[in-house]
């Protein structure tokens, strides 16, 4: 089957080959193949593959980049600056792996009791477009340095960053079948996670992509991480300090064209500040330049498909006909994917901005009376990922995160994924965590060992 992708701000149509049943077999045994020789390999000798790795990203980041905003609409300099993270992680992992795996003694009645992290063969990860680079290494990393081998399923929309992948790591040295492409659809994928050498997925992406891969994944007995949507809070409290707060509501809410899983959607404002952050945050908002994501004068990407634009188009309308003001934006512009800076004011329950994800660049403003009011604001929601909260009084930060239903709650800071710290939801944000001990483990098995 031939698949046509677009480029969002050019229109050029590109085509590619979905594979054929004959070609995912042989990528299936290259894995299967693979992982003994992977896994007994000694971690320094696996680091210095990833050390490699980081190299060649840095090496090829122009032509990667250019790949990136081709397929997505990424700005270039948002796409080298994602490319440079997963260089980094690469460099994090070849140095930091063996501490997370080392065997944890625990002591008991035994002469020696402790845990062993063993790896456990191959993985399937299903990864989305909107980082399509660092979606893919932040699962990577840590897991090639765990010992086990790993099949990508890349988003539809780009099969060359997924190529791009895979030419780095096999230039790097990587063994074949360490790290396999698998250019498939959904009905394939769900073959794959059935294949008895497959031993775990991971997933980003939807709620709907989750309940499906779940579904599969569970009726094959096999584990999964799902890391899914949200609508993260930003609960803005009365004694923030607006001038810095501002300027990292805006790059939450319309970096990457607003399309990420951690950005704040729904802005929470006591009443007290609610219009001086109103009017900066709108003002900063509309200074953002949408267009060619190739010029650096360009401060808003266009949105990565044209179907996206109109289901996000689709969302702000209901939620105006239900009652929400439009105070920037609120009209697509031109080209097949541009949706302007967007701010909502008035948002209440049952209007999609307060129900549902708002994948692009559309903020939510929900005005509340106190702290109480917000907190209770930020927990009325399906979606558990991230969330952040302003105050002057860090204390004060710390007790309302322990308040928030979230998988991460940053006190006057952007929510962001740094290797050094779990990364992952809660509720219909999904389960199992990425990155750091937490993240490398999901994907090994546990084994305790006791000697009498
Ligand atoms: P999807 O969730 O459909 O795509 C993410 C990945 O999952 C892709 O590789 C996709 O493959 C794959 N996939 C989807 N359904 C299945 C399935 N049943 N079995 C196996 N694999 C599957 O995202 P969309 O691109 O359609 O975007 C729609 C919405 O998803 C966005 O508006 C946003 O709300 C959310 N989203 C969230 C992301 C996040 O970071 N949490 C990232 C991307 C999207 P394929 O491309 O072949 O369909």
């Amino acid at each position: 089957m031939t698949v046509e992708n677009r480029d969002p701000w050019t229109g050029e149509v590109r085509a590619y080959s979905m594979m054929s049943a004959g070609a995912v077999e042989a990528k299936l045994a290259a894995a299967d193949r693979a992982f003994p020789a992977w896994a007994a390999r000694p971690l320094g000798e696996r680091g210095a593959l990833l050390l490699r790795v980081a190299d060649e990203l840095h090496a090829r980041r122009d032509a990667i980049a250019a790949t990136m905003t081709a397929e997505m609409g990424k700005l270039r300099r948002e796409a080298l600056a994602e490319i440079e993270k997963c260089a980094g992680a690469c460099r994090y992992y070849a140095r930091h792996a063996g501490d997370y795996l080392r065997e944890e003694t625990i002591g008991t009645e035994a002469a020696r009791s402790y845990v062993r992290y063993e790896p456990i063969g191959c993985v399937l990860a299903i990864m989305p477009w909107n980082f399509p680079l660092w979606q893919v290494f932040r699962f990577l990393a840590p897991g090639l340095m765990a010992g086990n081998v790993a099949l990508l399923k890349h988003a539809t929309n780009v099969p060359g960053c997924a190529d791009a992948i895979a030419a780095v790591l096999a230039d790097a040295g990587v063994p074949e079948g360490v790290f396999g492409v698998l250019h498939i659809d959904s009905e394939q994928a769900a073959e794959v996670i059935a294949d008895p050498r497959v031993k775990a997925v991971t997933l980003t992406g939807s709620e709907r992509a989750g309940r499906s891969v779940a579904a599969t994944a569970g009726k094959h007995l096999k584990k999964c991480v799902l890391e899914l949507g949200g609508s993260d809070p930003f609960i803005v409290l009365e004694d923030a300090d607006l001038a810095k707060a501002v300027p990292v509501a805006v790059a939450s809410r319309f970096g990457n064209a607003g399309q990420t899983c951690i950005a704040a959607k729904r802005f929470i404002v006591v009443e007290a500040v609610a219009d001086r952050f109103i009017q900066a945050f709108a003002a900063a908002a509309s200074a953002l330049r949408a267009g060619d994501p190739n010029d650096e004068a360009t401060t808003l990407a266009p949105m990565a498909r044209a179907d996206l634009r109109d289901e996000l188009h689709r969302q702000v309308r209901a939620s105006v006909e239900k009652g929400a003001r439009v105070l920037l934006g609120g009209e697509p512009g031109q080209g097949a994917t541009v949706y302007p800076a967007t701010i909502l004011d008035g948002v209440a329950p049952g209007m999609p901005a307060w129900d549902e994800e708002l994948f692009g660049p559309v903020a939510s403003l929900i005005r509340v009376r106190d702290e109480a009011e917000a907190i209770r604001v930020a927990n009325d929601t399906a979606f558990g990922l991230g969330a952040s909260v302003w105050t002057a009084d860090a204390a004060r930060g710390e007790r309302v995160a322990a308040r928030v239903v979230a998988g991460a709650c940053f006190v006057n800071s952007l929510v962001r994924s740094d290797v050094r710290l779990p990364f992952g939801g809660t509720k219909a944000s999904g389960f199992g965590r990425e990155l750091a001990g937490h993240g490398i483990h999901e994907f090994t098995n546990i084994k305790t060992v006791y000697v009498a």
